[in-house]
């Protein structure tokens, strides 16, 4: 059996390899390293696939959503509502740019931001809600996006763990994640479902004037060259990775596909477990399972993992601590707020191997991995 990986990016490549070669030899044949042709090519394509009006391409999703950030106004003191139970990079762009971040509770059945705890953290000085995609599972968008009309607030949503995902608004229409609210960002990170060979990001809205600020940001703050009219950063996707995103987005939809597939294969074995929780699929959005994570009540979580790495089995706990009981937050005072869902769920979530590569028999092999560890 092959060596399982968390993620097998070089089984995925030797598929396309072929393709992907040649055109990155072409961007080094053209020496057209920054702001290649490919990158405008690039661009079109995600506006196509995403159904967006502009898709603004930049140096990573953390940037990404900076960026966003920057775009909308903000000024120190104002607040940002946001999940703990994230990635880092959501919260921490919200303290660079000296905006507060206010960390609401997630559901423990979806793993996003609880919409029934949101309203209860707006206050005179809340102005964004940044809900995250988490694992691959679209947050309550409909929901979000009432509340955020009627506080009159914006909505940056964190799609880096779910581009791809079909959401379904009250109104009948279907639409990707990430172009539900003002802003979407996304990573190109090359772990992501959408991944490069190094780093990426973008940033989508269909809002066109948002659009235009974004890439003046996102450019040194200039509209026309050498005339810099707001203070911007540098944050441009290289030509050679918008290359590879060029041949990766044709594939995205099948790698979904895969993925969901290995989520299938996980469910049926471990959804009659008892003490384990297999992932929530709201009937109202498409899971792309950028993790398979598991819920483990009632057993031992860490002794699994510890179990599992003796067994050549990769797991992960995403993530082992909750922003808000992060050293970096101290000054927000947020190590106080009361958070027992999150806190819950740190302790007890497990992310098993899930990539658009793995094969039957490390399917079965993890499967019965964990069992076995259970039984005992
Ligand atoms: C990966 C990720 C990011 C950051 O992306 P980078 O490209 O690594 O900067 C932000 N938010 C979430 C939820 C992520 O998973």
């Amino acid at each position: 059996m092959k060596k399982i990986q968390m993620v097998d990016l070089s089984a995925q490549y030797e598929k396309i390899k072929p393709s992907i070669d040649k055109a990155i030899l072409e961007v080094i044949g053209n020496a057209h390293f920054i702001n290649g042709p490919e990158v405008t090519s690039f661009q079109k394509d995600l506006e196509e696939y995403l159904n967006v009006k502009h898709v603004i391409p930049c140096a990573n999703g953390t940037d990404a959503l900076q960026i966003a950030m920057m775009a909308l106004g903000l000024k120190p003191g104002d607040e940002v509502i946001t999940p703990s139970f994230t990635y880092i990079a959501t919260t921490e762009v919200i303290a660079l740019l000296g905006l507060t971040p206010v960390f609401v509770e997630v559901d423990k059945e979806t793993f996003c931001i609880d919409v029934n705890e949101i309203e209860k953290a707006i206050t005179p000085n809340t102005k964004a809600i940044v809900p995250v995609h988490l694992y691959g599972q679209a947050a309550n968008m409909n929901a979000i996006m009432e509340i955020a009309a009627k506080h009159n607030l914006f909505v940056v949503e964190d799609n880096a763990q779910a581009i791809g995902s079909d959401y379904h608004l009250t109104n009948g229409s279907v639409v990707k994640t990430g172009t539900i609210g003002h802003i979407g960002c996304t990573s190109f990170f090359p772990s992501k479902n959408l991944g490069c060979y190094g780093d990426g990001g973008a940033i989508f809205t269909n809002d066109s004037e948002l659009a235009q600020k974004i890439k003046m940001i996102a450019n040194h703050g200039q509209s026309v060259k050498y005339h810099h009219d707001v203070v911007g950063c540098n944050s441009r996707l290289d030509t050679i990775q918008a290359a590879v995103l060029r041949i990766k987005l044709r594939q995205l939809d099948n790698y979904i596909d895969a993925r969901r597939a290995v989520a299938d294969y996980y469910d049926a074995f471990f959804g009659t477990m008892k003490g384990v929780k297999i992932p929530f699929r709201a009937d109202d959005s498409k899971h792309v399972f950028h993790q398979y994570t598991l819920v483990f009540e009632g057993h031992n979580r860490d002794g699994l993992n510890e179990y599992l790495a003796t067994k050549e089995v990769p797991s992960m706990i995403y993530y082992p601590i909750p922003a808000h009981r992060q050293k970096m937050f101290a000054s927000f005072g947020s190590a106080d707020t009361q958070l027992p869902a999150t806190d819950w769920l740190t302790e007890r979530v497990i992310s098993l191997p899930i990539h658009t590569e793995m094969q039957e028999e490390q399917l079965e092999y993890i499967t019965n991995c964990v069992a076995e560890f259970l039984n005992n």
